[in-house]
């Protein structure tokens, strides 16, 4: 009967432990991960912070100038080898279903993504970021707001049936900017969605992967202004080599002009050389059935000169696969 006690209390005990194990590991797991979470929402904190400061004045480091008036009217290059951050970015429909891609299209350029979504959908601001224009285009992008966001990215919304913001606005990602339509150049409601770099369209599907409502990786590097400058400096770079190999040229002649007795002494001098080295350079794998005699003769030469030049005597013997300078 003591035994039994005994055995109950210690299973009780291991079990008990077991359990305390247990708790004791979800603790542990539960608190690497709300750790992990308070890291990364103090990353996304001190990010915003850095963004809310220019929100005012975004992207300078990419434009120049701000204006009200147009959507493409930037000012300066578009930069090579641009880093552009993705994070704190928010979809701006929550449709998965892109109706027209970006690209070449019914013989013109399509410069952006269309979205499906009916009249009266929420559309919101993809990131923070300040509006530029707010208009009306009849012919074009219907009713459409552009925001330039401090990743040096600018957003167009187009078609929508009504937009919600005004010029110069500050808007945070989210934020709703105007509402689905089919307004302007437009066949069925649909949102048309473009992501430019100083005027320059890229690929939203680069950028934004509407089907999986994500963005296609955390930043995005713009590279195209760079491929062609580097095509350009390798261009310069041969142009300039061409330009040495002239000189050297020139360069020459003109030593060999300066004195006649000297050229003259210069040219035999070099033909000997050239000659010489060309002794040098040839050499001769013998083949099966060779003879001294039949090298000298294809390499038109005496058996004596041949055999000289190989440090042999004529009565040597030779085998095949062996070298010979000639
Ligand atoms: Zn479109």
């Amino acid at each position: 009967m003591t035994i039994h006690i005994i055995k109950k209390t210690l299973g009780l005990v291991l079990l008990s432990m077991s359990t305390l194990q247990l708790s004791a590991q979800d603790i542990i797991a539960h608190q690497a991960s709300a750790d992990k979470q308070m890291k990364d929402i103090s990353t996304i904190k001190a990010h915003k912070i850095i963004n809310n400061t220019n929100l005012n004045n975004p992207a300078t480091n990419v434009y120049t100038n701000w204006d009200n008036a147009s959507v493409n009217s930037v000012a300066g290059a578009v930069p090579s080898n641009f880093k552009i951050d993705l994070r704190g970015f928010c979809m701006p429909t929550p449709s998965r279903v892109v109706t027209s891609k970006f690209g070449y299209r019914w013989h013109r350029q399509h410069q952006g993504l269309d979205i499906k979504v009916y009249v009266g959908d929420t559309i919101r601001a993809a990131f923070d970021g300040k509006i530029r224009v707010v208009k009306y285009d009849g012919n074009g992008y219907g009713n459409y707001v552009v925001i330039r966001h401090p990743n040096g990215l600018e957003t167009l919304y187009g078609h929508m049936s009504k937009t919600l913001v005004r010029p110069d606005q500050i808007v945070k990602a989210g934020q709703v900017i105007g509402l689905g339509g089919n307004t302007g150049r437009s066949t069925g409601s649909h949102l048309h969605f473009e992501t430019r770099l100083a005027g320059k369209a890229i690929d939203p599907s680069l950028l934004f992967d509407f089907p999986n409502q994500d963005i296609v990786s955390d930043y995005y590097i713009y590279r195209g202004e760079k491929i062609q400058k580097e095509a350009r400096t390798s261009a310069s770079a041969l142009a300039s080599v061409a330009n040495d190999q002239n000189n050297l040229e020139s360069a020459l002649e003109a030593a060999e002009k300066k004195s006649t007795t000297n050229s003259r002494r210069n040219t035999a001098s070099r033909k000997v050389a050239q000659n010489k080295s060309k002794s040098k350079s040839k050499s001769y794998t013998v083949k099966k059935g060779d003879t001294l005699y039949s090298i000298a003769k294809k390499n038109g030469m005496s058996v004596k000169e041949l055999c000289k030049k190989n440090g042999i005597k004529q009565s040597a013997k030779i085998r095949a696969g062996q070298t010979l300078k000639c």
